[in-house]
């Protein structure tokens, strides 16, 4: 079956589509078959970032062919705006038990490298895991403020604030199946 026609009152936001739905999926596709040959054999937990990793994780999991179980942890950098304000809030007190598990963590996108750092850091402390992988659908390269690169990735983007496939702008967009570029009238003036 192909896919539903864009409806227009989402893609009107766009200036531009960055990744389109097919290359979504021949690179998730890849991933996944990629991971499948890498954790042959062992006990895999799935640990996605949310929301940003929601829509990912749905994709790419049904490409992993192996058992595997899945946790998530919840934290924010954005709030609202189109820049990380360089904290990160988690939204839950615990880590999830990854004793026994190698752990794969997933997110949408890796920008200043920030929220990935800091849920490491608390991953090593509070959890332990057999080993710790991280995977992202997107990389900035270019505005790293901590050096850390994900083991797995999906596509290196330009610096630009990119929304759909699970990433946001205020809360929106995050259903658009494409990874697009708004334009700027859609962009608020920060207060
Ligand atoms: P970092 O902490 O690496 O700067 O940013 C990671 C988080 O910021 C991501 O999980 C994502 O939620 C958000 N983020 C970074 N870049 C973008 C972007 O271009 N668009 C959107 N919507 N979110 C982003
Ligand atoms: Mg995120």
């Amino acid at each position: 079956m192909s896919s539903l026609p864009p409806d227009p009152s989402l893609y009107d936001h766009l200036d531009h589509v960055l990744v389109d739905e097919d290359s979504l999926r021949r690179r998730i596709r890849e991933m996944g078959a990629q991971i499948t040959r890498d954790f042959a054999g062992l006990p895999l937990t799935v640990v996605t970032i949310l929301q940003g990793g929601a829509v990912f994780m749905a994709d790419l999991i049904r490409e992993i062919r192996l058992p595997l179980k899945l946790e998530s942890i919840s934290v924010a950098s954005y709030h609202g705006g189109v820049e990380s304000c360089g904290t990160v809030t988690f939204h839950q007190s615990r880590m999830p038990d990854l004793a026994g598990r190698h752990a794969l963590i997933l997110d949408d996108i890796l920008d200043s490298g920030r929220t990935l750092d800091a849920i490491l850091r608390r991953l090593r402390e509070e959890t332990e895991p057999l080993s710790l992988k991280t995977c992202v659908l997107l990389s900035k390269q270019l505005t790293r403020a901590v050096p850390i690169e994900a083991d797995y990735r999906g596509f290196d983007i330009g610096d630009e604030f990119v929304v759909g496939y699970g990433l946001d702008y205020d809360g929106e967009y995050r259903n658009l199946p494409v990874v697009g570029v708004l334009k700027p009238e859609w962009i608020r003036p920060s207060p």
